[in-house]
């Protein structure tokens, strides 16, 4: 039975509101103490909920219940030698949420901010983002406390290579396909797929993000940032915007923040802006191509921090401690981590002009950032809808490794902005309000799981 939601969902009625208010109390009942779950759950809850009270067998069905449970969650001891010989102890884990539209699928996260939390928050918006992708994947996220800053080669390969002994026994290229996120890039992902193989004794698309000459999608580097730009141009098409011309902040430097910064660029815009935890750097001038490869050198071989810029470009100033969002701009884009825009750097944005924000990072905004945005109608999408490229591409890469070919960079990155599209109309569909106001939040939250619900509820009780 599939179902299409032709009511108007955009007011929440009273009944509607105790039965959010009732579900969030169970939820922060059955799993005390993680905030980012329960963040991320209730965004999602309050936008589905007019959904599921229009049609009970959603409710006897206990869809959104079940949606809120992992099935599986697997956590484990990551045991490694440093450098000095001395045995170092970090706690992995696999959180495989939902597989009812295919695989599970979704990153892993080296940091030492790593927790049950945060991994339950990613692999649930993770379930979201893929079902939008239109493509064929279940959700899940994984990662550890480790963090491999500072870290050396041998070190971070002792480590990916204690860490899959363990994983590959839960994965497989039918069953669970893990790929990049933050901390893990080519390198770590290069180290866990050659422990996968040697364990397993086969080379399958287990892992994406691969190298280009083993397996790797050209363009799944340059997705996810890419993906980003060509969501928020359809967003500001919607307004007869475009990026030519204006001011844009980004924060971050790693994979979503320089691919990002390129596209942007390369489309006309002034990209002010970048950071990591430290501080951030501000170029008056913007960056340009020559700028854009000394950060990628910096960042990816020889693995430096950001204010290095501007001891390379005087004219920018580094703001220790500080994140870039009082640096007055027409488009935000974080690319770097969950809630690292506040209230006030909200309030700060809007109140410097900043019409656009376009989330590369998953959940950078706390839900008052998102008021902020959303009461002052300027246009704000979050990541799971404007960040979905970078998985969207994994699973073209997954496509091309079942075929055993390689498609060119300029197919893929066709296939990417179609793709970007569908999300974008998806959005639009479900998320135009009476007045024309485009809420991309809910649009996406009741796209997604319109299409996951009615997959669960077609497969039974399981
Ligand atoms: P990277 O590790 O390549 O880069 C992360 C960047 O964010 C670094 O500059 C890092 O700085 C900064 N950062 C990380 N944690 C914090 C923090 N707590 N406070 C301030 N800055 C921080 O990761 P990605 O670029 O891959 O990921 C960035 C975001 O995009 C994450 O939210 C991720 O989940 C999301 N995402 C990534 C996708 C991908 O394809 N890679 C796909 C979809 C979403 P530092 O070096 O100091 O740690």
């Amino acid at each position: 039975m599939i179902i299409e939601p032709i009511l108007d969902f955009t007011r929440m009625d009273k009944q509607t509101k105790t039965y959010v208010d009732a579900f969030m109390a169970d939820l922060i009942r059955k799993n005390p103490g993680e905030n980012e779950f329960h963040q991320a759950v209730r965004e999602v809850v309050e936008s589905v909920a007019p959904v599921v009270m229009a049609y009970p067998y959603m409710r006897e069905q206990k869809v959104l219940e079940r949606m809120v449970e992992p099935e599986r969650v697997i956590m484990f001891r990551v045991p490694w030698m440093d450098d000095q010989g001395e045995v170092q102890i970090n706690r992995g884990f696999r959180v495989q949420m939902n597989s009812a539209i295919g695989p599970y699928k979704g990153g892993i996260r080296f940091h030492a901010s790593v927790n049950l939390s945060i991994m339950k928050f990613l692999a649930f918006e993770q379930t979201f983002k893929n079902a939008l992708t239109t493509l064929p994947m279940g959700g899940a996220k994984g990662g550890s406390d480790f963090s491999p800053r500072g870290k050396s080669d041998a070190e971070v390969m002792r480590f990916c290579q204690s860490f899959m002994t363990e994983l590959q026994r839960h994965i497989g290229a039918d069953t669970d396909v893990p790929a990049g996120d933050i901390g893990v890039g080519g390198r770590e992902i290069g180290y866990m797929f050659g422990q996968y193989k040697r364990l397993r004794d086969e080379f399958t698309g287990t892992l994406t993000g691969k190298g280009q000459h083993w397996g790797g999608s050209l363009m799944r580097p340059e997705a996810t940032g890419y993906g980003a730009c060509y969501f928020a141009e359809a967003m500001l098409r919607t307004r007869g915007e475009s990026f030519e011309g204006k001011r844009v902040c980004i924060s971050g430097a790693g994979n979503v923040a320089q691919f990002a910064a390129q596209k942007a660029m390369r489309l006309g815009a002034k990209v002010l802006t970048l950071s990591d935890s430290d501080g951030f750097i501000y170029d008056p001038e913007g960056l340009n191509e020559e700028k854009m490869n000394y950060v990628f050198e910096l960042k990816n071989v020889r693995r430096g921090r950001i204010k290095e810029y501007a001891q390379k470009y005087p004219q920018a100033q580094y703001f220790p401690g500080e994140r870039p969002w009082r640096i007055p701009c027409d488009i935000a884009m974080p690319c770097a981590t969950q809630n690292e825009i506040e209230k006030a750097d909200a309030k700060t944005l809007v109140n410097n002009g900043c019409f656009c924000v376009t989330e590369g990072a998953n959940m950078p905004s706390t839900p008052e950032a998102i008021a902020i945005f959303q009461g002052a109608k300027i246009l704000y999408s979050p990541g799971k809808a404007s960040n979905a490229g970078g998985v969207a591409t994994s699973g073209l890469e997954m496509t091309q490794n079942s075929m055993r070919l390689k498609w060119t960079a300029e197919e893929v990155d066709q296939r990417l902005r179609t793709i970007m599209a569908d999300i974008h109309a998806a959005c639009l569909k479900y998320g135009t309000e009476e007045d024309g106001y485009i809420n991309y939040v809910k649009g996406a939250n009741i796209a997604g799981f319109m299409k996951v619900a009615n997959a669960m509820v077609e497969q039974g009780l399981v």
